[in-house]
């Protein structure tokens, strides 16, 4: 079998837990939920997915990512559960790396990850089982409602950690940010204040086979 991908490279890992870790990301087309600030909108949206899509095998991509000799490997999209990823992270484990997946917790997870970030998406919200095997959960905090909203539709907050990001396009809405300080100081753990720091830095843009980001769930009036 082989597997629909979007763009591979190296870089770090701009987010939680493990953020600041040399990281090799490899990020599958597709995905269903099409949030409107998607900021991997080439993956799916029409006026945004590339021609050249490539179709790779689990151990083609799984040598690609050890020759860059990365501490773990990012599984990303796309909403990367889409595709039956086990042949994917059994190629990775026989080359010695710990695969790390970032899902919307939607959709069935392989066996044998060493990480697994759940980010939910009102389009299509996490399964139970799915936030239980979460080691971290990264809210996207759309409004300044956004914490309340997600904490009633969960049930509370049952990860240890809880990830608080601005929206990208609402980064430097004081509002937004406010919330988020807010939440941390009244309640401390699990919360935590987020944010893509890989962005400012441009990182992942520098190797060349990363893909230039296509506007926020595709829309130019929202930039990236
Ligand atoms: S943010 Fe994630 S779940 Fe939403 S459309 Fe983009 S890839 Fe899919």
């Amino acid at each position: 079998m082989t597997y629909p991908v979007n763009e591979t490279f190296l870089s770090w890992q701009g987010e939680g837990v493990h953020l600041g870790r040399k990281a090799f990301f490899i990020r599958l087309q597709g995905c269903p939920v099409r949030c409107a600030w998607c900021d991997a909108a080439s993956t799916w949206h029409p006026a945004h997915v590339p021609r050249d899509v490539r179709k790779a095998s689990a151990a083609d991509l799984a040598a690609e990512a050890a020759a860059s000799r990365p501490e773990f490997v990012v599984l990303t999209g796309g909403e990367p559960c889409v595709h039956d990823l086990a042949a994917l992270v059994q190629a990775l484990a026989a080359q010695g790396l710990p695969a790390h997946l970032e899902t919307c917790g939607a959709f069935p997870l392989p066996a044998g990850l060493a990480w697994v970030t759940v980010s939910p998406k009102w389009a299509k919200p996490p399964v139970s089982e799915i936030l239980r095997a979460a080691n971290e959960l990264k809210v996207i905090v759309e409004d300044p409602e956004s914490i309340g909203k997600w904490e009633a539709a969960l049930g509370g907050w049952t990860c240890p950690v809880v990830w608080l990001h601005p929206e990208w396009s609402r980064r430097a809405d004081p509002a937004v940010l406010r919330a988020i300080t807010d939440a941390v100081k009244a309640r401390g753990a699990p919360f935590r204040a987020g944010w893509q720091v890989h962005k400012p830095y441009s990182a992942d843009g520098l190797d060349p086979r990363s893909r230039p980001p296509a506007p926020l769930g595709g829309d130019p009036a929202k930039g990236f």
